[in-house]
């Protein structure tokens, strides 16, 4: 039996179909092709030996055991879809309203080793990319033009990615995304109405049930989200209330990495290291205009970060697009359980 359901924290409806009958090996990815490296060199490798054009702007260690095992690198993308440069100038077209593409767009080059995927990062490698992030987001927050920054990972074509050497991407915009002002909606009126995080009950609601739990540790919860969009979707919440990103510390950063890899070995195997995407879900920068103005004087209350990790084998299609109601053939109980035995 099909069903619709409803995310309240994004405000948006799911059409999880099961009757379809699509186990984890229906999702097989088409083969990746090999490039040939000595006829076309990979040009973050170029990067990292010093050898490419590139401006960098952050770097960190990677430390075992005192030892530098990798290093993790921030550069601007030679292909910008927003410059830090350009002023701020806000235009009405008409109906319409434009502003400059002023932000900035960071490449973040994971790993030195050019054929290891983000997948099988250590837990010491994934806490050094997540620092790196929580670096770059404080920095760029501190830009008051700056209203939102997104992190986000592409692994692999059928998940935006053009390059197979692992790196994320962050971009910061002048204006909130639209899933931003639903989401922040939605957590503030829940607080509101409850004086309680929506994630913090959903975190308490999903611990207690179990169905859709995948991993867990003292600090971090991963679980298939209940109205999953994609297929073995995951999230993956702080289970202490946490608003700010942030604030995370160095073994905040090692916890969460020994989270993630465990969740990615399990999604590796259940769906032969199919394409996906890494986002984090951020508060909005409050550096750009006063909290009191849109409501969010309660933002450290209400908003609560979480990192989402989405499977991409199934693709959009008319009805998605036309209806932002996606379909999922898989459901989250199904997906978290079959990751659950991978696990075990
Ligand atoms: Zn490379
Ligand atoms: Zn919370």
């Amino acid at each position: 039996m099909s069903e619709l359901r409803w995310d309240p924290l994004d405000r948006v409806w799911s059409l999880i179909a099961t009757e379809r009958g699509r186990r984890p090996t229906d999702f097989l990815p088409p083969p990746r092709k090999p490039v040939d490296r000595q006829r076309h060199p990979c040009p973050f490798c170029l990067i990292i030996a010093g050898h490419g054009p590139s401006t960098r702007i952050h770097e960190r260690k990677v430390v075992v055991d005192r030892r530098v095992v990798d290093r993790v690198l921030v550069v601007a993308n030679r292909f910008p879809a927003l410059s830090i440069e350009s002023p701020t100038e806000r235009r009405q077209v008409g109906p319409y309203d434009s502003i400059s593409g002023v932000g900035a767009h960071e490449v973040v080059l994971e790993t030195g080793q050019h054929d290891l995927p983000f997948r099988r990062f250590s837990a010491e490698q994934i806490a050094a990319v997540l620092l790196t992030w929580r670096d770059r987001v404080a920095d760029l927050m501190r830009d008051r033009r700056v209203q939102h920054v997104q992190v986000f990972q592409n692994d692999g074509p059928r998940a935006g990615a053009t390059l197979e050497h692992a790196h994320s991407q962050i971009v910061a915009t002048p204006v909130r995304p639209p899933r931003l002002v639903r989401q922040l909606e939605a957590a503030r009126s829940h607080w509101l109405e409850k004086e309680r995080c929506l994630l913090c009950d959903i975190l308490a609601y999903e611990t207690a049930d179990t169905s859709r739990r995948v991993a867990e540790d003292p600090s971090f919860f991963a679980f298939c989200p209940y109205a999953s969009r994609h297929p073995f979707e995951v999230h993956i919440a702080p289970r202490r209330h946490s608003a700010h990103f942030t604030a995370l510390s160095e073994d905040d950063a090692l916890g969460l990495g020994r989270v993630m890899q465990k969740v990615m070995t399990a999604l590796g195997a259940a769906l032969r290291d199919a394409d996906m995407n890494i986002c984090l879900t951020l508060a909005p920068s409050t550096q750009s205009f006063t909290r009191d103005r849109l409501g969010l004087e309660q933002l450290d209350l209400f908003w609560h970060w979480r990192l989402e990790i989405l499977p991409r084998v199934v693709s959009y299609g008319g009805y998605e697009l036309g209806s932002e109601i996606v379909i999922n053939p898989t459901s989250p109980e199904d997906a978290a359980l079959h990751l659950r035995t991978l696990l075990d």
